[in-house]
Protein backbone atom coordinates (compact mmCIF):
# COMPACT_ATOMS: atom_id res chain seq x y z
CA UNK A 1 0.00 0.00 0.00
CA UNK A 2 1.66 2.85 -1.08
CA UNK A 3 -0.44 5.49 1.37
CA UNK A 4 1.22 3.81 4.28
CA UNK A 5 4.32 4.78 5.31
CA UNK A 6 6.56 1.97 6.27
CA UNK A 7 8.29 4.38 8.98
CA UNK A 8 5.13 4.96 11.20
CA UNK A 9 5.10 1.59 13.65
CA UNK A 10 4.12 0.96 16.94
CA UNK A 11 7.52 0.00 17.92
CA UNK A 12 8.82 2.93 17.42
CA UNK A 13 6.15 5.50 18.88
CA UNK A 14 6.75 6.16 22.66
CA UNK A 15 4.20 5.47 24.98
CA UNK A 16 3.50 8.12 28.17
CA UNK A 17 0.70 9.47 30.06
CA UNK A 18 -0.11 11.57 26.77
CA UNK A 19 -1.03 8.76 24.49
CA UNK A 20 -1.89 5.71 26.69
CA UNK A 21 -5.51 5.62 25.77
CA UNK A 22 -4.96 6.23 22.42
CA UNK A 23 -1.93 4.15 21.74
CA UNK A 24 -3.98 1.06 23.35
CA UNK A 25 -6.96 1.50 21.68
CA UNK A 26 -4.88 1.63 18.28
CA UNK A 27 -3.36 -1.27 19.33
CA UNK A 28 -7.02 -3.05 20.36
CA UNK A 29 -8.04 -1.99 16.68
CA UNK A 30 -4.80 -2.88 14.87
CA UNK A 31 -5.28 -6.39 16.06
CA UNK A 32 -9.23 -6.87 15.17
CA UNK A 33 -10.12 -4.20 12.38
CA UNK A 34 -13.67 -3.73 12.79
CA UNK A 35 -13.85 -6.69 15.71
CA UNK A 36 -14.10 -3.90 18.76
CA UNK A 37 -16.48 -1.44 19.92
CA UNK A 38 -13.60 1.12 19.17
CA UNK A 39 -15.30 2.11 15.38
CA UNK A 40 -14.91 4.69 14.34
CA UNK A 41 -11.59 5.35 16.73
CA UNK A 42 -10.93 8.74 16.15
CA UNK A 43 -7.34 10.14 17.57
CA UNK A 44 -7.79 13.76 18.47
CA UNK A 45 -4.80 16.45 19.76
CA UNK A 46 -3.06 19.14 18.43
CA UNK A 47 -0.60 19.29 15.84
CA UNK A 48 2.58 17.62 16.19
CA UNK A 49 1.69 15.43 18.85
CA UNK A 50 1.59 11.95 16.72
CA UNK A 51 -2.31 11.28 15.19
CA UNK A 52 -0.93 10.67 11.96
CA UNK A 53 2.14 8.34 13.12
CA UNK A 54 -0.14 6.59 15.28
CA UNK A 55 -2.58 6.45 12.49
CA UNK A 56 -0.59 5.01 10.12
CA UNK A 57 0.86 2.37 12.73
CA UNK A 58 -2.27 1.01 13.17
CA UNK A 59 -2.51 0.41 9.22
CA UNK A 60 0.66 -1.15 9.03
CA UNK A 61 0.24 -3.33 11.96
CA UNK A 62 -2.97 -4.84 9.99
CA UNK A 63 -1.04 -5.43 7.10
CA UNK A 64 1.56 -6.81 9.18
CA UNK A 65 -0.72 -9.38 10.63
CA UNK A 66 -3.44 -9.50 7.97
CA UNK A 67 -1.80 -8.99 5.04
CA UNK A 68 -5.09 -9.68 2.53
CA UNK A 69 -6.88 -6.62 4.26
CA UNK A 70 -7.24 -4.02 2.05
CA UNK A 71 -6.07 -1.07 4.03
CA UNK A 72 -6.07 2.84 2.58
CA UNK A 73 -4.77 6.02 4.24
CA UNK A 74 -5.61 9.11 2.80
CA UNK A 75 -5.72 12.73 4.13
CA UNK A 76 -8.87 13.87 4.40
CA UNK A 77 -7.87 16.78 1.75
CA UNK A 78 -6.60 14.54 -0.61
CA UNK A 79 -10.08 12.48 -0.70
CA UNK A 80 -11.36 15.87 -0.85
CA UNK A 81 -9.70 16.59 -3.85
CA UNK A 82 -10.23 13.20 -5.10
CA UNK A 83 -13.56 14.13 -5.28
CA UNK A 84 -13.50 16.88 -6.61
CA UNK A 85 -11.93 15.07 -9.21
CA UNK A 86 -13.93 12.88 -9.63
CA UNK A 87 -16.99 15.39 -10.07
CA UNK A 88 -15.12 17.23 -13.25
CA UNK A 89 -14.31 13.33 -15.16
CA UNK A 90 -17.48 12.08 -13.97
CA UNK A 91 -16.21 9.18 -12.49
CA UNK A 92 -18.07 9.51 -8.74
CA UNK A 93 -18.72 5.87 -9.01
CA UNK A 94 -15.61 4.49 -9.08
CA UNK A 95 -14.61 6.80 -6.43
CA UNK A 96 -17.20 5.56 -4.21
CA UNK A 97 -16.59 1.52 -5.04
CA UNK A 98 -12.99 2.40 -4.70
CA UNK A 99 -13.44 3.39 -1.34
CA UNK A 100 -16.62 0.87 -0.02
CA UNK A 101 -14.72 -1.94 -1.18
CA UNK A 102 -11.75 -1.10 1.68
CA UNK A 103 -11.70 -3.16 4.97
CA UNK A 104 -9.80 -0.43 6.47
CA UNK A 105 -10.01 3.52 5.90
CA UNK A 106 -7.86 5.57 7.79
CA UNK A 107 -8.70 9.17 7.50
CA UNK A 108 -6.28 11.90 8.62
CA UNK A 109 -7.15 15.30 9.51
CA UNK A 110 -11.21 15.25 9.33
CA UNK A 111 -11.10 18.52 10.67
CA UNK A 112 -10.49 19.40 6.88
CA UNK A 113 -14.13 18.28 6.20
CA UNK A 114 -15.18 22.36 7.72
CA UNK A 115 -17.18 23.81 5.08
CA UNK A 116 -17.07 21.34 2.46
CA UNK A 117 -20.56 20.00 2.20
CA UNK A 118 -20.77 17.48 -0.79
CA UNK A 119 -17.69 15.70 -0.01
CA UNK A 120 -18.85 15.60 3.63
CA UNK A 121 -22.20 13.90 2.01
CA UNK A 122 -20.48 11.43 -0.07
CA UNK A 123 -18.12 10.68 2.87
CA UNK A 124 -21.32 10.43 5.08
CA UNK A 125 -22.06 7.06 2.62
CA UNK A 126 -19.22 5.67 2.22
CA UNK A 127 -19.18 5.88 6.60
CA UNK A 128 -22.57 4.18 6.78
CA UNK A 129 -21.67 1.56 4.21
CA UNK A 130 -18.07 0.28 5.61
CA UNK A 131 -19.41 0.35 9.14
CA UNK A 132 -22.62 -1.69 8.39
CA UNK A 133 -20.39 -4.61 6.67
CA UNK A 134 -18.28 -4.07 9.65
CA UNK A 135 -15.30 -2.47 8.46
CA UNK A 136 -12.98 -0.61 10.49
CA UNK A 137 -12.95 3.23 10.44
CA UNK A 138 -9.73 5.55 11.72
CA UNK A 139 -10.14 9.27 12.04
CA UNK A 140 -7.67 12.09 13.29
CA UNK A 141 -8.85 15.36 13.90
CA UNK A 142 -7.17 18.65 15.53
CA UNK A 143 -9.97 18.62 18.21
CA UNK A 144 -12.89 16.61 19.77
CA UNK A 145 -16.04 15.26 18.02
CA UNK A 146 -17.55 17.33 20.07
CA UNK A 147 -15.63 20.67 19.28
CA UNK A 148 -15.67 20.26 15.58
CA UNK A 149 -17.54 22.77 13.76
CA UNK A 150 -18.03 23.26 10.44
CA UNK A 151 -19.58 19.52 9.97
CA UNK A 152 -22.66 18.30 9.12
CA UNK A 153 -24.76 17.00 12.42
CA UNK A 154 -25.16 13.39 11.20
CA UNK A 155 -21.65 12.79 10.16
CA UNK A 156 -20.30 14.36 13.62
CA UNK A 157 -22.72 12.33 15.27
CA UNK A 158 -21.25 9.38 13.48
CA UNK A 159 -17.81 10.60 14.43
CA UNK A 160 -18.97 10.20 17.95
CA UNK A 161 -20.45 6.60 17.66
CA UNK A 162 -17.12 4.86 18.20
CA UNK A 163 -14.20 5.85 20.80
CA UNK A 164 -12.76 9.51 20.92
CA UNK A 165 -9.16 9.30 22.46
CA UNK A 166 -7.08 12.42 22.54
CA UNK A 167 -3.22 12.66 22.39
CA UNK A 168 -1.84 15.61 24.81
CA UNK A 169 1.58 17.19 24.77
CA UNK A 170 3.99 14.56 26.09
CA UNK A 171 6.02 15.33 29.63
CA UNK A 172 9.40 15.92 29.69
CA UNK A 173 10.02 11.96 30.36
CA UNK A 174 7.92 11.07 27.51
CA UNK A 175 9.48 14.03 25.06
CA UNK A 176 13.29 12.75 26.32
CA UNK A 177 12.23 9.08 25.99
CA UNK A 178 11.28 10.18 22.23
CA UNK A 179 14.28 12.16 21.36
CA UNK A 180 16.77 9.26 22.50
CA UNK A 181 14.57 6.90 20.53
CA UNK A 182 14.92 8.82 17.40
CA UNK A 183 18.82 9.44 18.08
CA UNK A 184 19.11 5.48 18.82
CA UNK A 185 17.26 4.37 15.10
CA UNK A 186 19.13 7.68 13.53
CA UNK A 187 22.68 6.11 15.33
CA UNK A 188 23.28 9.60 16.81
CA UNK A 189 24.97 9.80 20.15
CA UNK A 190 23.99 13.22 22.37
CA UNK A 191 24.93 14.18 25.94
CA UNK A 192 22.17 13.80 28.36
CA UNK A 193 21.97 17.24 29.13
CA UNK A 194 21.88 18.25 25.66
CA UNK A 195 18.93 15.90 25.32
CA UNK A 196 17.21 17.24 28.85
CA UNK A 197 17.90 20.86 27.61
CA UNK A 198 16.20 20.45 24.29
CA UNK A 199 13.35 19.07 25.31
CA UNK A 200 12.81 21.26 28.39
CA UNK A 201 12.63 24.42 25.85
CA UNK A 202 10.58 22.86 23.54
CA UNK A 203 7.55 21.54 25.17
CA UNK A 204 4.41 21.67 22.57
CA UNK A 205 5.15 19.88 19.75
CA UNK A 206 7.06 16.34 18.64
CA UNK A 207 7.45 17.61 15.10
CA UNK A 208 9.14 20.86 16.55
CA UNK A 209 11.02 18.46 19.06
CA UNK A 210 12.83 16.33 16.37
CA UNK A 211 13.53 19.10 13.72
CA UNK A 212 15.13 20.88 16.85
CA UNK A 213 17.65 17.92 17.03
CA UNK A 214 17.68 17.57 13.08
CA UNK A 215 19.39 21.15 13.38
CA UNK A 216 21.11 20.57 16.60
CA UNK A 217 23.11 18.06 13.92
CA UNK A 218 22.84 20.14 11.13
CA UNK A 219 24.79 23.13 12.52
CA UNK A 220 27.47 21.02 14.61
CA UNK A 221 28.67 19.36 11.06
CA UNK A 222 28.76 22.80 9.12
CA UNK A 223 30.56 24.45 11.95
CA UNK A 224 32.48 21.26 12.60
CA UNK A 225 31.53 21.57 16.51
CA UNK A 226 31.13 19.00 18.88
CA UNK A 227 27.12 19.07 20.29
CA UNK A 228 27.44 20.78 23.87
CA UNK A 229 24.94 22.24 26.15
CA UNK A 230 26.13 25.89 24.85
CA UNK A 231 25.89 25.08 21.12
CA UNK A 232 22.43 23.73 22.03
CA UNK A 233 21.69 27.07 23.72
CA UNK A 234 22.62 29.22 20.80
CA UNK A 235 21.14 26.92 18.06
CA UNK A 236 17.71 27.11 19.81
CA UNK A 237 17.27 30.90 20.53
CA UNK A 238 17.09 31.14 16.67
CA UNK A 239 15.10 27.68 16.32
CA UNK A 240 12.27 28.91 18.35
CA UNK A 241 12.07 32.25 16.75
CA UNK A 242 13.03 31.37 13.05
CA UNK A 243 9.25 30.61 12.35
CA UNK A 244 8.12 34.16 10.89
CA UNK A 245 7.29 33.48 6.93
CA UNK A 246 5.93 35.95 4.22
CA UNK A 247 2.73 35.18 3.16
CA UNK A 248 1.32 36.53 -0.34
CA UNK A 249 -2.10 36.57 -1.57
CA UNK A 250 -1.94 33.82 -4.50
CA UNK A 251 -1.19 31.84 -1.30
CA UNK A 252 -4.37 32.95 0.55
CA UNK A 253 -6.37 33.09 -2.65
CA UNK A 254 -5.46 29.09 -2.86
CA UNK A 255 -6.72 28.33 0.63
CA UNK A 256 -9.75 29.79 0.50
CA UNK A 257 -10.75 28.39 -2.51
CA UNK A 258 -9.60 24.52 -1.25
CA UNK A 259 -11.74 25.43 1.62
CA UNK A 260 -14.85 26.65 0.00
CA UNK A 261 -14.22 24.30 -2.71
CA UNK A 262 -14.79 26.90 -5.59
CA UNK A 263 -12.50 27.44 -8.46
CA UNK A 264 -9.63 30.12 -7.96
CA UNK A 265 -10.62 31.85 -11.25
CA UNK A 266 -13.89 32.40 -9.91
CA UNK A 267 -12.79 34.71 -6.84
CA UNK A 268 -11.27 37.03 -9.81
CA UNK A 269 -14.26 36.88 -11.39
CA UNK A 270 -17.59 39.51 -11.34
CA UNK A 271 -19.97 36.06 -10.38
CA UNK A 272 -21.73 37.54 -7.59
CA UNK A 273 -23.08 34.05 -6.45
CA UNK A 274 -23.14 33.82 -2.52
CA UNK A 275 -20.25 31.63 -1.97
CA UNK A 276 -18.45 33.38 -4.55
CA UNK A 277 -18.41 36.53 -3.24
CA UNK A 278 -18.01 34.79 0.34
CA UNK A 279 -14.70 33.37 -0.58
CA UNK A 280 -13.96 36.70 -2.32
CA UNK A 281 -14.16 38.60 0.84
CA UNK A 282 -12.99 36.39 3.20
CA UNK A 283 -10.08 36.46 1.18
CA UNK A 284 -9.34 40.15 0.61
CA UNK A 285 -10.03 40.26 4.52
CA UNK A 286 -7.05 38.38 5.48
CA UNK A 287 -4.84 40.04 2.73
CA UNK A 288 -5.49 42.93 4.32
CA UNK A 289 -4.80 41.36 7.65
CA UNK A 290 -1.67 38.62 6.95
CA UNK A 291 0.06 40.84 4.03
CA UNK A 292 1.77 43.74 3.89
CA UNK A 293 0.03 44.96 0.72
CA UNK A 294 -1.89 48.36 0.42
CA UNK A 295 -5.89 48.10 -0.25
CA UNK A 296 -5.44 49.07 -3.79
CA UNK A 297 -2.81 46.20 -4.31
CA UNK A 298 -5.48 43.88 -2.67
CA UNK A 299 -8.56 45.21 -4.75
CA UNK A 300 -6.52 44.71 -8.26
CA UNK A 301 -5.32 41.54 -6.97
CA UNK A 302 -8.62 40.10 -6.45
CA UNK A 303 -10.25 40.97 -9.95
CA UNK A 304 -9.61 44.96 -10.67
CA UNK A 305 -11.48 45.66 -7.98
CA UNK A 306 -11.08 49.55 -6.33
CA UNK A 307 -9.88 50.14 -2.09
CA UNK A 308 -13.36 50.84 -1.35
CA UNK A 309 -14.23 47.30 -2.12
CA UNK A 310 -11.63 46.10 -0.06
CA UNK A 311 -13.04 47.90 2.65
CA UNK A 312 -16.63 46.90 2.40
CA UNK A 313 -15.26 43.50 2.12
CA UNK A 314 -13.16 43.33 5.15
CA UNK A 315 -15.80 45.13 6.92
CA UNK A 316 -18.69 42.20 6.10
CA UNK A 317 -16.25 39.89 7.07
CA UNK A 318 -15.62 41.81 10.59
CA UNK A 319 -19.60 41.95 10.94
CA UNK A 320 -20.47 38.56 9.89
CA UNK A 321 -17.32 36.68 12.39
CA UNK A 322 -19.16 39.00 15.47
CA UNK A 323 -22.65 37.78 14.59
CA UNK A 324 -22.48 34.62 12.93
CA UNK A 325 -20.42 31.38 15.00
CA UNK A 326 -20.22 29.40 11.68
CA UNK A 327 -18.67 31.87 9.80
CA UNK A 328 -16.21 32.79 12.49
CA UNK A 329 -15.23 28.87 12.67
CA UNK A 330 -14.34 29.07 8.73
CA UNK A 331 -12.45 31.83 9.19
CA UNK A 332 -10.51 30.84 11.96
CA UNK A 333 -9.74 27.54 10.48
CA UNK A 334 -8.41 29.29 7.30
CA UNK A 335 -6.72 31.75 9.20
CA UNK A 336 -5.29 28.93 11.08
CA UNK A 337 -3.98 26.76 7.92
CA UNK A 338 -2.26 30.09 7.09
CA UNK A 339 -0.37 30.47 10.12
CA UNK A 340 0.95 26.63 10.03
CA UNK A 341 1.98 26.13 6.55
P1 LIG B 1 0.30 15.03 13.95
O1 LIG B 1 -0.24 14.13 12.87
O2 LIG B 1 -0.46 14.90 15.24
O3 LIG B 1 0.44 16.44 13.52
P2 LIG B 1 2.68 13.46 13.53
O4 LIG B 1 2.12 12.08 13.68
O5 LIG B 1 2.98 13.91 12.17
O6 LIG B 1 1.77 14.52 14.30
O7 LIG B 1 4.00 13.53 14.44
C1 LIG B 1 5.01 14.49 14.24
C2 LIG B 1 6.36 13.83 14.41
O8 LIG B 1 6.56 13.44 15.76
C3 LIG B 1 6.50 12.58 13.57
O9 LIG B 1 7.80 12.51 13.05
C4 LIG B 1 6.29 11.45 14.56
O10 LIG B 1 7.00 10.29 14.20
C5 LIG B 1 6.81 12.06 15.85
N1 LIG B 1 6.12 11.55 17.04
C6 LIG B 1 4.98 12.03 17.58
N2 LIG B 1 4.63 11.36 18.68
C7 LIG B 1 5.57 10.42 18.86
C8 LIG B 1 5.77 9.40 19.84
N3 LIG B 1 4.91 9.21 20.86
N4 LIG B 1 6.86 8.60 19.71
C9 LIG B 1 7.73 8.79 18.69
N5 LIG B 1 7.60 9.73 17.74
C10 LIG B 1 6.53 10.55 17.82
MG1 LIG C 1 -0.87 14.65 10.97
Amino acid sequence: DPQLNQNYTFENFVEGECNRLARSAGFAVANKPGGTSFNPLMLYGDVGLGKTHLAQAIGNEIKKNLPDKLVIYVSCEKFCQQFVDSLKNNTINDFVNFYQAMDVIIMDDVHNFAGKEKTQDIFFHIFNHLHQSSKQIILTSDKAPKDLSGLEERLLSRFKWGLSADIQAPDLETRMAILKKKMYSDGIELPEAVVEYVATQIDNSVRELEGAMVSLLAQSTLNKKEIDLNLAKSMLKNFVKNTHKEISMEYIQKLVCEYFEVPVEMVKSKVRKREIVQARQISMYLAKNHTKSSLKTIGNFFGGRDHSTVIYACQTVEDLIETDKKFKTYVQDIQKKLKTS
